[in-house]
Formats: C-alpha cells, sequence, structure tokens
C-alpha cells in the first residue's frame, strides 16, 4: 500500500461517535443528545450545522488524558491505513471551554503522540489553531500562547472556524506574533469563500499554506500565482463532498488543480463528521482520477515537503517512501 501523510485534520473533529460516548461516559460529562443522529452517527445538516455539532462533541474532551486517548486512537487508526506522518490541528479555545489549560491539553495530545509512536511507529506534530469566528482578540491570545510556550511537537499556527465571519487582516496581528516567533502559518481560505478569501489571506497572513485553497480554480490567475509561490494546498475533497461544495470525488479540481503546477495534498478534515479517513480520501481520489500509484506517492511526498515539521524528520519520512 502507498505511505500517506496528513497536514490538515481537526483533533477534535478525529474522536469517532463511540469514543466521544466513553469519554462523556467516564467524565459524567452530558452529551447534548441532538449531536447524535438516530443511526448513532453525528448528526449535522449544513457547514454551520456542523461547527455547532463539533463544539457539542468537544465538550466531551475534558482532561489530559481524553486528549491523550483522542490523540492515540486516531494515529491508531492512521497507522492501520499507511499513514506516516499526521500534522494535526489543535484548538485550545476548545481545550478551554471544558476547562484545560493551554498547556494541559498540550500535554495530553503529546502523550497520545508518543504513544501512538511506540505502538504503531507512525509520527505525528501539532499545529495550534484559532478560531475565526471567536474573533481577533481570541486569536491573539492563542497566538501569544503559541509564542509564549515554545513545544518541540507545536510546529505551526493556523485557524479554522466560519470563513463568513470577520476579514483575514483581522487576524494579522496574531499571525504576526507566531511568525515572529519563527513558526510558519496555514489558514482556511477558498472553501466558502471564493477566490477573493485566498487574495485576501496572501495579502495579509505570512501563510506559507492554505487549508483547502480549493476555489482558487475559478481564477485561472490565482492558480498561476500558487504554482508560482508555492502554497501548498490542504485539499480534503471528501470533506468538500461532504458540506456541498461539490457533488463527488471526479468533480472535485484536485486534478485540475494539481495539472495546472499546485502543489496539492490529500486530507480527511473531520474524519467521522465526514465518514471518512485518510485512507478513503486517497483511495476515492485516485479511482476518480485514474492516478497510478506513483501519483499517490507524489501526493504524500508533497505533503512531506510541506509538513511544517523539522528537516530531520522530513528526511526520516521521505526515507520511507
Ligand atoms: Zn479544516
Amino acid at each position: 500500500m502507498v505511505k500517506k501523510a496528513e497536514l490538515h485534520v481537526h483533533l477534535e473533529g478525529t474522536a469517532t461517535p463511540a469514543l466521544v460516548r466513553e469519554l462523556a461516559g467516564r467524565n459524567g460529562a452530558e452529551l447534548d443528545p441532538t449531536t447524535f443522529a438516530s443511526d448513532g452517527e453525528f448528526r449535522w445538516d449544513d457547514f454551520w450545522d456542523f461547527l455547532k455539532c463539533y463544539d457539542k462533541a468537544a465538550a466531551a474532551i475534558k482532561s489530559i488524558d481524553d486528549y491523550r486517548a483522542v490523540t492515540y486512537d486516531y494515529l491508531r487508526r492512521c497507522a492501520e491505513e499507511d499513514v506516516i506522518y499526521v500534522e494535526t490541528f489543535s484548538s485550545p479555545d476548545h481545550a478551554a471551554a471544558a476547562g484545560m489549560s493551554y498547556v494541559d491539553h498540550l500535554e495530553g495530545i503529546s502523550a497520545g503522540i508518543d504513544d501512538a509512536r511506540r505502538d504503531f511507529g507512525i509520527e505525528c506534530r501539532i499545529i495550534v489553531t484559532c478560531v475565526r469566528h471567536l474573533g481577533a482578540s481570541s486569536a491573539t491570545q492563542v497566538a501569544r500562547q503559541v509564542a509564549q510556550n515554545p513545544h518541540p511537537y507545536v510546529v505551526g499556527f493556523g485557524m479554522g472556524g466560519d470563513e463568513a465571519m470577520h476579514h483575514p487582516a483581522d487576524f494579522a496581528p496574531a499571525f504576526n506574533i507566531v511568525h515572529e516567533a519563527g513558526l510558519p502559518t496555514t489558514n482556511h481560505a477558498g472553501e466558502f469563500g471564493g477566490p477573493d478569501s485566498i487574495r485576501a489571506t496572501l495579502e495579509h497572513l505570512p501563510v506559507v499554506r492554505l487549508g483547502h485553497g480549493v476555489r482558487a480554480i475559478e481564477d485561472d490567475q490565482l492558480v498561476e500565482e500558487l504554482a508560482e509561490k508555492a502554497i501548498t494546498l490542504e485539499l480534503c475533497p471528501g470533506s468538500n463532498i461532504a458540506t456541498g461544495l461539490y457533488e463527488n470525488y471526479k468533480s472535485h479540481p484536485i486534478n485540475r488543480l494539481m495539472e495546472k503546477g499546485c502543489r496539492v495534498t490529500i486530507s480527511s478534515d473531520d474524519p467521522p463528521f465526514f465518514a471518512t479517513s485518510v485512507g478513503r480520501e486517497y483511495e476515492q481520489t485516485a479511482k476518480a482520477f485514474g492516478w497510478n500509484e506513483a501519483t499517490m506517492q507524489q501526493i504524500t511526498q508533497n505533503a512531506i515537503e510541506a509538513a511544517f515539521c523539522d528537516e530531520g524528520l522530513k528526511e526520516q519520512l521521505l526515507a520511507q517512501l
């Protein structure tokens, strides 16, 4: 099987309904009954409803050991699909909402990474994210925590949440704090926003990757610019299909973006919410476009080359391909 690497996945959004229930049971936390559908899966209708469902599920993750368990369980599932590297987003705002400090949530995630490396040989690093719809001052607070608490597994900074809220320029102070501390950054853009949202991100934020960025395909000049600047696109086809952006894998622009010279990667975003996994994303995309193993391996190589981890780890990962 082709070795795989993932750059775009939200840690709280990797917890399966079963794990969320287990954690809630262990913590005596009460879960909002609307979190689940009658078949036991997460219940949501559109992207905004998905964000709410995400928050309800994330509320079950309350302790250092919970974060360890969520991280370990996800990396175990990834390793079973020959994923050798995961770069996961953590969200201190979600941790804080569940009563946990920045340092504690990182301690839990790090323990999960260490345990998964020991048991499955998989590697993982953390990109700390702020939440766009919580606004600029929350984002700046998260950025300060990142800059003031250097951590060997925290390799970057990013922003998720509702792209319709606020302007990228509002978050320049947050991104600049982390950038000046020497960490690379990425931002969700060109998912629900069009090409303008990508241009605004490139203009105002010091990003070297884009979360999704898929809607660049609507603007030829922008696609050229992304290719020229070697801005890596963290593409998540299954996520885009689940939230209604594209009808199916065949109509997803990943192949066209690649043909136009963009550096593309494949990730799962929030796998149990979108009924997917890294393995399924690789498989479905390859099937839709008739990709051979060499193309899929190239996707993995793209991801490792664009990863925010140190060069030594990158070399180790590339040697496994
Ligand atoms: Zn995302």
